[in-house]
């Protein structure tokens, strides 16, 4: 495994609002060098076995679980297809949501939910050209309500150009949020590059969760030190300060875009030690109800 000092000279500690703890409390001798446990809150497994064209992972199977199993990650929730995955994975703690498109297939997602084929809803603002608060998404809601699972949003930029970034502002989820308050709201990629109204959003909100997957995609090895900094450890450590609570950020990579590993690597530098398994682990097990994992 390689291995990345973590250095905590509390340089990414520049939000005055930031009331994560200062980093002079944390161990300044590391134990562990790894989060011990973790769930990837945002992975896909449309598997076609081919490169995927930014990081050129092998999009396959067993890339999945060979990534899993190296980086010691224990569970993971998958964002279905619009119309669900042809191969979907079943075992190692994996948990689906129902990605939808419009028009809405109700029945395939109360089928699902009900067998439990589906812990979760997967809603791709910007993608799909329509606002959280659109009429065809309402009945989803009632739906999550009812079987009590998460509704995910893919929120920020869109990995199409045509896909429509008025609909994907994650400011659009605060009217859902309060219109259903007993639903539980993922925003995820917490907004990229709307990260400010991402973290108001969640932190405004009790039923709002952010997963912070895909800030940067690719190798992220071809990445300089500045920019792994500027792009992903500073936006999650200033999101994490802001929302006042390390119960609202979840660990998740959006693999195949990025490797496990290197994305974990990332991320733990910007989360304080004590921290780590909120944030790799219980948040992604509280929201998306993995209550087979040990708590
Ligand atoms: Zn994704």
């Amino acid at each position: 495994m390689k291995k990345i000092m973590f250095d905590l000279k509390c340089i990414f500690l520049f939000s005055a609002m930031a009331s994560v703890a200062a980093c002079s409390s944390v161990p300044k001798k590391q134990t562990e060098e790894w989060p011990v446990r973790i769930i990837d809150a945002h992975t896909h497994t449309g598997f076609d076995g081919l490169p995927e064209r930014s990081s050129g992972i092998i999009y396959s199977k067993a890339e999945y679980f060979n990534e899993l199993d190296a980086s010691h990650v224990v569970g993971a929730v998958v964002m279905g297809g619009r119309e669900g995955s042809a191969d979907e994975p079943t075992d190692h703690h994996v948990v689906h949501c129902a990605g939808v498109g419009i028009p809405v297939d109700y029945k395939r997602v109360r089928t699902g939910l009900k067998s439990k084929k589906y812990s979760c809803i997967k809603i791709y603002l910007g993608y799909v050209h329509a606002y959280p608060s659109d009429k065809a998404y309402q009945p989803l809601y009632k739906m999550a309500e009812e079987f009590d699972v998460p509704v995910v949003f893919h929120t920020g930029d869109t990995y199409s150009i045509k896909g429509k970034l008025k609909y994907s502002d994650p400011l659009t989820v605060d009217e859902v949020a309060v219109d259903y308050p007993k639903v539980t709201f993922v925003i995820a990629h917490v907004g990229n590059p709307w990260i400010q109204s991402a973290a108001e959003v969640a932190y405004k909100n009790p039923n709002v969760y952010l997963d912070g997957s895909a800030l940067l995609i690719g190798k992220l090895s071809d990445y300089s030190k500045e920019d792994l900094e500027k792009y992903v450890i500073e936006p999650l450590h200033w999101v994490l300060g802001y929302v006042e609570s390390s119960k609202k950020l979840m660990f998740g990579t959006d693999w195949p875009l990025v490797n496990m590993h290197d994305y974990i690597s990332v991320f733990k530098k910007a989360i304080p030690y004590e921290q780590w398994d909120q944030v790799f682990y219980k948040n992604a097990r509280r929201v998306f109800k993995m209550n087979e994992l040990p708590e």
